[in-house]
């Protein structure tokens, strides 16, 4: 019975101290920044960049950690307050339900040891989140709804036309006003039922990604076994995000993803972080024919920050990656979709934006151009399309 007593005693210990150090521990060696700011740009930069009425980023995973949101962090890269230091409007804040152990661009199963079950558990989650992806899925979105809460009139969880609107007529007034939307990461956070996008809709998620890192559900991953396009499942999935307004994000799809969905959904898609093949030749990115096809269609592409998707080094390869897609299909197809806080290392963080400025305007992009990458089409785009 004693020795019970002892074995339980030391066993709490351990996990108190381990959700008190575990999750930063792992995120600060996770998600480094290359270099630390203050960021200083050239005064002419800075001014086009104070200019700026709506910054907005389609993708970061700043929920996976454990961190309040609210609070300004000293790790990782993304929170409210540095959204605000950076005049940013919009972040979609994004859920990874499950990540595969040895995880790379090229080849991963679903089935081998899940690095966010030890993550969930250390966060000192409940038991009902350790090994169900949809409840995990709902808990971050919990997570943002009352990050957001917690600021009063200060954030507005984006979850329709209207809420965008509102977003927009406040930071007329009030720019420290932030918006924040609601992605997933891997349509395995459905647990292979259709009824748990009701789950995910009510939750807030206006976006997701049919397949993240290994094959699923709905069919096969970029950097999956089969390269399969939509399962049966897949397709009923994404009709049903349609009628429901959910976004497909085709990040991390398969090619054979792509062109199904491409030729099933009956609105635009986004690719959320991304590179493009002409920049970076990576299984994770975009070729210029999937580039062609999903802006026929009207969707949008976000590029992200960190060397796997763009190359190194990395900003003068996403000013590269954004001048190309300009080039390619036309300005306003293009948007930031940094993937900060997404198990990469990035030049810098949120605060760090002036300098993306700086790299168009080297590259002769002009005021209006500029305006268009760093918000105005994810916010054009969104009002467009949202319901
Ligand atoms: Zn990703």
């Amino acid at each position: 019975m004693k020795k019970l007593f002892w074995f339980f005693g030391v066993v709490l210990v351990l996990y108190l101290v381990g959700i008190n150090t575990l999750p930063s521990y792992v995120e600060s060696k996770r998600n480094p920044v290359k270099t630390a700011g203050p960021y200083k740009v050239s005064a002419e930069a800075q001014a086009i960049y104070d200019r700026l009425d709506f910054i907005s980023d389609l993708h970061c995973d700043a929920l996976l950690w454990g961190r309040d949101l609210t609070k300004r962090g000293t790790r990782g890269h993304v929170d409210f307050p540095r959204m605000r230091e950076a005049h940013v409007g919009l972040e979609m804040f994004t859920i990874v339900s499950k990540s595969p152990s040895g995880q790379n661009m090229k080849r991963n199963t679903a089935d081998t040891f899940d690095n966010i079950t030890p993550l969930t558990i250390a966060k000192g989650e409940g038991p009902w989140n350790w090994f169900s992806l949809v409840n995990r899925a709902v808990s971050q979105s919990e997570d943002l709804a009352d990050f957001v809460a917690e600021e009063g009139e200060k954030a507005i969880f984006i979850k329709s036309k209207a809420d965008l609107e509102k977003l927009i007529e406040a930071r007329k007034s009030d720019k420290e006003v932030i918006g924040a939307m609601l992605g997933i990461e891997g349509g395995h956070a459905l647990e292979g039922k259709i009824e748990n996008l009701d789950v995910v809709y009510n939750a807030g998620v206006r976006m997701i990604g049919p397949t993240h890192f290994f094959d699923n559900e709905f069919g096969g991953s970029a950097h999956g076994e089969n390269g399969e396009g939509l399962t049966d499942f897949g397709k009923a999935a994404v009709k049903r995000m349609n009628e429901l307004g959910i976004f497909v994000d085709l990040a991390h799809s398969s090619p054979a993803i792509v062109d199904d969905v491409l030729n099933l959904s009956s609105a635009p898609v986004i690719v959320s972080h991304t590179g493009i093949r002409a920049v970076l030749d990576s299984p994770r990115n975009l070729s210029d024919e999937q580039i062609n096809k999903i802006t026929a269609k009207g969707g949008i592409i976000g590029i992200a920050f960190f060397d796997m998707a763009v190359g190194e080094p990395e900003l003068p390869n996403i000013i590269a990656s954004i001048k190309h897609v300009r080039d390619l299909v036309g300005i306003e197809y293009v948007a930031l979709g940094s993937d900060y806080d997404g198990s990469v290392a990035v030049p810098f963080d949120i605060t760090g934006l002036p300098l993306i400025v700086e790299g168009l305007i080297n590259a002769g992009f002009t005021e209006e151009e500029i305006r268009a990458v760093m918000g105005e089409n994810v916010k054009r785009f969104f009002l467009e399309n949202l319901k």
